[in-house]
């Protein structure tokens, strides 16, 4: 299977000499296309510092990140920015819309600044729109959509220029558990039938169920490991016991 974003002995420190910490300590990492991985860990475990490494918002202290055997980790910024504009989607907590603009110009942002013909964004944005059950709120603005349907709009805003990976850190923090659910089904049929590769952050068991396979970070290492070989129902028990075996009870360490 293809690999798309491999990392070796990757590392972020914080601090000054002497007095330096690890925020993530040596991680090694092969995403193969069509991925839906999670991770997960406790608070600071170092989730956030990984995501932002992976998705080239963030430099790394040392190590490298190749996506599909390109070295980003020693890219310039100028560079960086157009490569990260053309490979790379991003949900976030807080949607990260637009205000001022409709749905639809929210969806053909990534956009805005490619060559792609308006003809052919207008088809793109309509597709997915109907892909992910907006078909009725394009010409709407984001203040008139609940905070599911806001989320939706921002995935299909991810996938619209067919990014190698789409990045979510904690998708469904803002979210009901309905909202929730809809969404990650959405995102679920996103990497099936699109096969586009996911990587999200999660600190909740049943988001973290929608996925293929898990990493568990703590301290800033790779702690553990799950594939989805059962049911969704039955992964989500054996995350919420790995979890548990990290230390003490789920509730603590969040
Ligand atoms: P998580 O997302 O798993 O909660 P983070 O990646 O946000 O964890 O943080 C990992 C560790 O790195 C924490 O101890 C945090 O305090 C520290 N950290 C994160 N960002 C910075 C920063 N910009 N400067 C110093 N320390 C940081
Ligand atoms: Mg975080």
């Amino acid at each position: 299977m293809e690999i798309v974003l491999e990392t070796k002995n990757l590392r972020k420190e914080y601090g000054t000499k002497g007095m330096l910490f690890s925020a993530i300590d040596g991680i090694d990492l092969k995403v193969h296309k069509g991925e839906f991985l999670g991770i997960m860990g406790p608070s600071g475990a170092g989730k956030t510092t990984l995501l932002n490494m992976l998705s080239t918002i963030d430099k790394p202290s040392s190590g490298e990140i190749y996506y599909e055997g390109k070295d980003v980790s020693k890219m310039k910024n100028r560079d960086l920015a157009i490569f990260r504009r053309n490979n790379v989607g991003f949900i976030f907590q807080d949607f990260n819309l637009l205000d001022s603009m409709s749905i639809e110009d929210n969806i053909a942002l990534p956009l805005a600044l490619s060559k792609v013909k308006s003809e052919n964004i207008k088809t793109k944005v309509e597709n997915l729109g109907e892909f992910f059950g907006l078909k009725n709120h394009l010409k709407k603005y984001p203040y008139q959509l609940s905070g599911g349907q806001k989320q939706r709009v921002a995935a299909a805003r991810a996938i619209i220029t067919s990014p190698s990976v789409v990045f979510a850190d904690e998708p469904t923090g803002a979210l009901d558990s309905k909202s929730s659910s809809e969404l990650l089904q959405c995102l679920s049929k996103m990497n099936e039938q699109f096969n586009t590769t996911i990587i999200m952050v999660t600190h909740d068991a049943f988001t973290a169920s929608y996925c293929k396979r898990i990493l568990f970070i703590k301290d800033g290492k790779i702690h553990a490991r799950l594939d989805k070989d059962v049911s969704r129902k039955e992964f989500f028990k054996r995350i919420l016991d790995l979890l548990a075996s990290m230390g003490g009870a789920v509730n603590e360490l969040f």
